[in-house]
């Protein structure tokens, strides 16, 4: 890891280039310092997610570069170096919003069910699946790890729309910089 997440947490800027690069992963084969950077990482991210109230939070929102994310799951509240290995073809589309974008809430498809493998903080490997809006969290956390938003599937007139929404909820953006963020998103998902 690159970093620690020791220090007391606050959630970065929405346009903070962090949010579009992809997070290193966390190589527990370098034994000790790795596990425990992990159970710290682990205690800080499930704090920060449980005081901002949220169902996931990545250690990239919180400035960290660091393939992790507190999300309610079993075996862990905490997930390292997840990969999605499988996905259902049906899906649904609901409305998903961001702690990184308070405010803006859009649209998103998402498969209904997956199958994933990460690792817990003691570097142990799992292979899960879940449904539903546990699987969505799983995905939109996973995203950010990657350095995907959420919104980088809306076209150019639906965001428009959707700013339009959020600035009568007291949070403005500039639909430009959205924009040129989603592009940034975008080339993360080739
Ligand atoms: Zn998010």
């Amino acid at each position: 890891m690159t970093d620690t997440l020791e220090r007391a947490f606050s959630l970065i800027d929405h346009r903070d280039p962090i949010l579009t690069t992809p997070a290193d992963r966390i190589n527990f084969g370098d034994g000790d310092p790795a596990v425990e950077h992990a159970q710290e990482s682990e205690r800080t991210l499930v704090a920060a997610m449980k005081d901002k109230n949220c169902l996931g939070l990545s250690a990239t929102q919180i400035g960290v570069n660091a393939q992790a994310f507190a999300v309610n799951v079993t075996p862990a509240q905490c997930v390292f170096n997840p990969r999605v290995v499988d996905q259902s073809a049906e899906g649904e589309v609901l409305e998903e919003a961001c702690l990184s974008f308070p405010g803006l809430v859009t649209k998103v498809w998402r498969p209904k069910a997956i199958k994933v493998r990460f690792q817990t903080s003691d570097g142990v490997v799992y292979t899960e699946k879940y449904a539903g809006m546990t699987a969505r969290v799983f995905l939109h956390e996973t995203d950010h790890l990657l350095g995907r938003v959420f919104f980088d599937s809306v076209g150019k007139m639906q965001l428009t729309m959707d700013v339009k929404r959020s600035a009568k909820r007291g949070y403005p953006y500039n639909v430009a910089t959205l924009w040129q963020i989603a592009e940034r998103s975008r080339k993360n998902r080739a």
